[in-house]
């Protein structure tokens, strides 16, 4: 049996602040896991405890949502077939709370497109329509911009349920250059490929340049230990406009920062985020990690 409330009101019944509520759900205290719409669950027995301890009477909450103890219960709520099993949802309580109101959909900069339409999107993960989600192409134009989940009242994770939708597509069946661009980071430390020794003969040949146009004495700090921020960088950059990566190279001239880039995996974005590659995310988050520990580096600058 499960007790669901929100911050505010337990805070109200216990006459405490809302944060140290928060705290306390922080630091184990209160056992209580995040649930669907801004909303806590716990065991109703810690609810009971925590009501002892206070002297306080179990109550309803105002807002709802929490099942009620065994003498109290009504018949078994309805539950949707689909929701048994369903493979979007961590929790089957995610899959009911959406309340169809569209405000997702008028967040969404996209939405009309094709017929994208996160509301769509929700309501069909809630059906447990697999197959139709996972093959349909409107996962892959959204552009994880998250305003559909700011704007949502409930708070559903649209942006982690339209990952989740994407992992489950065939790698191969992945649209667009962006599962190759995952291979080719996880193979060559970026993400279109850029051999390390062009790589390196860019940076030195517009460090050059830079020191004769407006910046002399300069030359492109690569693989310094100890410099205070890790620069990484957008392969398009060097790829396509190199001449964009000097705006910040003079930034940093300008105001004197300590800086330097990794001659190795140097990229700054990662795809595995958009493509929903999890196992890829983790590894090209761990290579930046090791850059900085090996650098001794304190701050990072991601380009995106
Ligand atoms: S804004 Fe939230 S509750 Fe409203 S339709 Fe969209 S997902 Fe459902
Ligand atoms: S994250 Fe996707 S669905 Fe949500 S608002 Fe942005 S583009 Fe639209």
């Amino acid at each position: 049996m499960i007790y669901e409330f929100r911050v505010i009101d337990l805070a109200e019944e216990f006459g405490v602040h809302r944060n140290t509520i928060r705290n306390w759900i922080k630091s184990g205290a209160i056992p209580a896991k995040e649930g669907p719409g801004r909303r806590y669950i716990m065991d109703w027995s810690d609810y009971q405890r925590l009501c002892e301890k206070f002297g306080k009477t179990p109550r309803m909450p105002r807002t709802g949502g929490m099942q009620k103890p065994a003498q109290e219960q009504g018949p078994p709520p309805i539950k949707l077939k689909a929701v048994e099993g369903n493979k979007f949802y961590p929790d089957a309580t995610w899959a009911d709370i959406c309340l169809t109101c569209g405000t997702c959909a008028s967040a969404c900069p996209i939405a009309g497109v094709d017929g994208l339409d996160p509301r769509k999107i929700v309501r069909m993960a809630a059906l447990g329509l697999t197959d139709e989600l996972v093959n349909t192409d409107w996962i892959w134009k959204c552009t994880m911009c998250a305003k559909c989940e700011e704007a949502c009242p409930m708070d559903v994770k649209i942006v982690q349920l339209i990952r989740k939708i994407r992992s489950m597509r065939p790698r191969d069946q992945v649209p667009g250059p962006i599962h190759k661009g995952v291979v080719n980071c996880l193979e060559r430390g970026n993400n279109l490929g850029i051999p390390k020794d062009d790589f390196l003969f860019l940076l030195e040949d517009l460090g050059n340049e830079l020191a004769e146009e407006c910046c002399p004495g300069f030359s492109t700090p690569v693989d310094v230990r100890g410099a205070r921020i890790l620069v990484t960088v957008n392969s398009k950059e060097p790829f396509a406009e190199p001449d964009d990566m000097k705006w910040w190279w003079k930034i940093f001239y300008a105001t004197g920062e300590s800086w330097t880039i990794s001659s190795e995996n140097w990229e700054g974005v990662n795809w595995g985020l958009f493509s929903g590659d999890d196992e890829a995310l983790k590894t090209i988050v761990g290579r930046i990690v090791d850059n900085m520990k090996r650098l001794n580096c304190e701050g990072l600058l991601l380009p995106e």
